[in-house]
């Protein structure tokens, strides 16, 4: 059976390089019929707030990504899904080691160990751990422990070979065990370490894949590492139980468009950033399905219900860093929200001009046609606001303006004027808008729409004159007087 999981670190907002993890997991779990299960790694207490597991699991509720295990839904079976309530079976984990002789304790003081890595510096070799305990007998053993000094608990890591995985994106990947040593699994304030908390969670939990950000590619060396031994006592406990394998994926990272690692300075990264901007779930979903997973051209626009779950390979999943771009996920948005059935949309955009006071309520009737009108023009729920107040402010009421301006022409004041060029035009307008009572916007959007047919382009006195002269040595241009 397929079993995957979503593990964050809830010391912060849900990430959308994590959200893509999430939602690769969740993809892969539902195309082949397996679990999702969200664990909740807090074994950095100082760092872990309740809030942020909140935040958490309200953004990924958000983007839809149901968990079928999990915070805060427990099923029996192999929770509690948060490390902090996991930390007995770690230390009975950490015991069996011990007992096996796959680990040992280490009674090497903070000096000791800092004047090792010293010493390696010098004979310029990897800063590892010498093993210095890794071969005390028992008596030096029983002596420490009698005098009372602190100990870690170290995992005795093969002195050559390497260890694999196979990654599914990747081919099997494999490190040399020479440079590793003996690392610590369990500290000497008898907090277990985060890599073996995954290891014993994700083989007792008995997830089938990992599929995870590549920045944890060397975590994964130490996993599989301790991952193996742990699946032999898994084994010999269930004895009915087929022991599984696990094949690590690592996603990638997700980086800017200038290639470097996609962080505050890009702008909004977090899920919760994005809902509070309007965007739409399905956009945000849509929009990370498709980075950095390899499809065929034409297939940009998917629900997360049907296509995705269909079409979603992690063979597909490109090798190379995907590019996080917001300018994509915005035009994507507006076409989610072009997608969604007009009377939702109607709706929508509504309460937003009401919240907004754009459009008061004895407006409402006007809603559906703005909606109409709006719409094309819109990637965000929040660009509506602007788009309807530009649409409203529109027309400057011609009639007068028009009015005037064609007697203008008849009378030929507006050629005498333009005769002077630019400065002729200048004064001409500024008294012309003196009798209308109009000046600014209002004095100069009517008179370019009426004079040039466009609502934007190149200074107006400018313009005008040289559309004069231009008339008159019958270039181009309009007939003049
Ligand atoms: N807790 C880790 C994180 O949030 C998860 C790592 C993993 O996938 O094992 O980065």
């Amino acid at each position: 059976e397929v079993r995957v999981r979503f593990a964050p670190s809830p010391t912060g907002n849900l990430h959308v390089g994590g959200a893509r993890t999430a939602l690769f997991n969740y993809l892969f779990a539902r195309s082949k019929g397996g679990k999702f299960i969200l664990r909740i790694e807090d074994t950095d207490l100082e760092r872990s707030t309740k809030k942020s597991e909140e935040a958490v699991i309200r953004d990924l509720s958000w983007l839809g990504l149901e968990w079928d295990e999990g915070q805060p839904r427990c099923w029996w079976d192999f929770g509690p899904y948060r490390q902090s309530e996991r930390n007995s079976l770690y230390r009975n984990y950490c015991d069996k080691l011990l007992e096996d002789g796959r680990a040992y304790r280490c009674f090497c003081s903070n000096e000791e160990l800092e004047e090792m890595k010293e010493i390696a510096k010098l004979k310029q070799l990897p800063p590892v751990y010498t093993g210095k305990w890794s071969t005390a007998t028992e008596k030096e053993i029983e002596e420490q422990l009698q005098k009372g000094t602190p100990y870690t608990y170290r995992f005795r890591v093969p002195k050559e070979g390497s260890v694999k995985i196979n990654d599914l994106i990747r081919g099997e990947v494999s490190w040399s065990l020479d440079t590793l040593g003996d690392f610590v699994i369990l500290r000497s304030n008898g907090q277990p370490v985060y890599n073996f908390c995954v290891t014993v969670d994700d083989a007792s939990m008995r997830i089938s894949h990992v599929i995870r950000a590549e920045e944890h590619l060397p975590n994964t060396l130490r996993q599989a590492l301790i991952y193996n031994v742990i699946l032999i006592f898994i084994g010999s406990f269930f004895k009915n139980i087929t022991i599984f394998d696990a094949l690590f994926c690592p996603c990638l990272i997700d980086l800017a468009p200038d290639r470097s690692k996609l962080s505050k300075r890009h702008g909004a990264t977090s899920v919760g950033q994005f809902r509070e901007m309007g965007y739409l779930p399905q956009a945000m979903v849509n929009y990370l399905a498709l980075l950095g997973w390899v499809m065929e051209p034409k297939m940009n626009f998917l629900q997360l219900t049907s296509l995705v779950i269909e079409k979603f390979s992690i063979e597909r999943v490109n090798k190379s860093g995907a590019i996080f771009d917001s300018t994509k996920l915005r035009w994507m948005n507006g076409q989610h929200l072009r997608s969604l059935p007009a009377d939702n949309l109607v709706n929508i955009l509504g309460q937003q001009w009401k919240t907004a006071g754009t459009l008061l309520e004895s407006e409402g009737m006007l809603v559906e046609e703005a909606t109409e009108l709006l719409k094309d023009g819109i990637d965000l729920i929040a660009d509506s606001d602007s788009a309807l107040k530009n649409l409203l402010a529109y027309p400057y009421k011609l009639a007068d303006v028009a009015a005037s301006l064609i007697s203008a022409y008849d009378s030929g004041e507006l050629r005498e004027a333009l005769e002077e060029g630019k400065a002729g035009w200048q004064k001409w307008v500024k008294s012309f808008g003196k009798a209308l009572k109009r000046k600014g916007k209002s004095l100069f959007m009517p008179l370019r729409v009426l004079l040039t047919g466009k609502l934007h382009g190149p200074e107006m006195g400018g313009s005008i004159a040289l559309l004069y002269e231009a008339g008159k040595s019958g270039v181009v241009g309009p007939e003049v007087g």
